[in-house]
């Protein structure tokens, strides 16, 4: 067992100041404990304990550069030095507003803000407004922050801070508040669909299209099982919401910058109204963005809609999301091939030991993103068949993995980052190997 006393202890000491001893409610899920980190370089991360570990966390996401990345860090310490935040504008706001625009497709103009949470909270209020409609279409699965007008129940059992909070049936259709103390009247305004199914959508959309504003999605659900969307099911929501003057939103907050420097839209060739980006978009520092048409954009210009935040835009943020994307861009598209490659490399080898090990189990994967499972369902297509997988047996796995030395979420999801080589590579699935001799 590997020693994480140094980490149990902070953690009774964290709990006696810090609300719930942790600052994101699902970190607590951790097992033995949630760690405490003390540093991080490259790809690998080191706990209190001294323990070190490769890391697949990524931060839920952001280091899409590993940890500490040298790019990221000399233009982060520069911009400090210059000032960390004006309050006025700035050079860094037009160049990472410019660069957006020449490389998301969907981007007439763009808007900054610090999170996730908040993108979806501006993109949906667009789309309200620019429709004179109320009613938001989300699907089963996907989660777009937690925000009080789209956050129902969590979608995977990581992400659930206590067995009482129920997942949202797939088959009865209730919608159900991802929390206590939600607004009950913000909900009311979200339609609940099973994502991948082309006819409930169109028959959701047909029927109510004289109140729906928006249809938000993400474009490969990745927060539940990495599912890819069935051929033609994007292209037929895009045609839907044009026809039906309906908003299409893609959350694009995990996949942007993570399947291409273009996201989703731009690797499906899609033209979506609005996308919200985060995470990778800042290599680890809080930055956020909404990009979309300038008609939607425009109600920003004139004044129609408020998008207000006193550190929106600052000069760390701005220097931040520059560089990574900077660097992302290097060689080409080297970069992505190589992250791509190396995904490539552990996936197909996770399948051959799951295979080896004689243990059922799947692994959804888009470039360096993939989620692993441990199900009998032969195929995980949809929320239904995700909720099918053992989630226990894997959350053993993960506690395995990390006596191991690698550090995985405890629901499945994987990241890879551009400075993860054939080295942790062969380290991380010889640790697969033992980890699943184990089970
Ligand atoms: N949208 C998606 C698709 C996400 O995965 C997340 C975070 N996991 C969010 C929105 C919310 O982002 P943040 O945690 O930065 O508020």
């Amino acid at each position: 067992m590997k020693n994480v006393e140094k980490s149990r202890h902070k953690y009774t000491e964290s709990q006696a100041y810090l609300a719930g001893g942790v600052a994101s409610s699902l970190r607590s899920a951790m097992k033995p404990t949630p760690l405490f980190a003390s540093k991080g370089s490259g790809p690998r991360i080191w706990d209190v304990d001294g323990n070190v570990y490769i890391d697949y966390l990524l931060g839920y996401g952001p280091l899409i550069l590993g940890h500490a990345h040298e790019a990221t860090t000399e233009s982060v310490y520069a911009a400090m030095k210059r000032g960390i935040t004006y309050g006025l504008q700035h050079e860094g706001e037009i160049e990472l507003a410019r660069t957006l625009t020449e490389i998301l497709p969907c981007a007439d103009k763009v808007a900054l803000s610090g999170s996730g949470t908040e993108a979806v909270m501006l993109a949906l209020r667009l789309a309200r407004a620019y429709t004179g409609k109320r009613k938001i279409v989300r699907f089963h699965g996907h989660y777009h922050g937690w925000s009080d007008t789209i956050f129902t129940s969590f979608p995977s059992s990581d992400m659930r801070q206590s067995d009482t909070t129920a997942l949202v049936s797939p088959v009865d259709q209730t919608i159900l508040p991802g929390t206590s103390g939600q607004s009950e009247i913000a909900l009311k305004d979200i339609i609940l669909l099973p994502w991948n199914d082309s006819a409930a959508l169109e028959t959701a959309l047909r029927e109510h299209h004289d109140d729906i504003a928006a249809v938000i999605s993400e474009p490969v659900m990745c927060n539940s099982g990495c599912v890819l969307p069935k051929p033609g099911y994007l292209e037929q929501m895009r045609n839907l919401t044009n026809e039906l003057s309906i908003v299409m939103i893609l959350d694009e907050v995990i996949t942007g910058f993570r399947l291409g420097l273009s996201g989703a839209h731009g690797k499906f060739g899609l033209k979506p109204d609005l996308v919200t980006i985060g995470k990778a978009l800042g290599g680890g520092i809080a930055v956020s963005a909404v990009a979309g048409s300038q008609d939607i954009m425009a109600l920003i210009e004139n004044g129609t809609v408020s998008h207000l935040g006193t550190l929106n835009g600052n000069g760390v943020a701005t220097a931040a999301a520059l560089a990574t994307i900077a660097e992302l861009s290097k060689d080409e598209g080297a970069v992505y091939a190589k992250m791509i490659k190396n995904a490539d490399l552990l996936v197909e080898g996770i399948r051959r030991l799951l295979a080896k090990h004689s243990l059922p189990g799947i692994v959804n994967q888009i470039g360096p993103v993939f989620h692993m499972m441990f199900t009998q369902e032969p195929k995980v297509e949809d929320f239904a068949a995700f909720t099918q997988r053992d989630a226990a047996k894997y959350s053993e796995f993960s506690s395995k993995m990390l006596e191991e030395g690698v550090l995985v979420r405890s629901n499945g999801l994987w990241y890879l980052s551009a400075v993860h080589g054939e080295q942790e590579i062969e380290e991380t699935l010889a640790a697969v190997d033992r980890a699943l001799a184990h089970l």
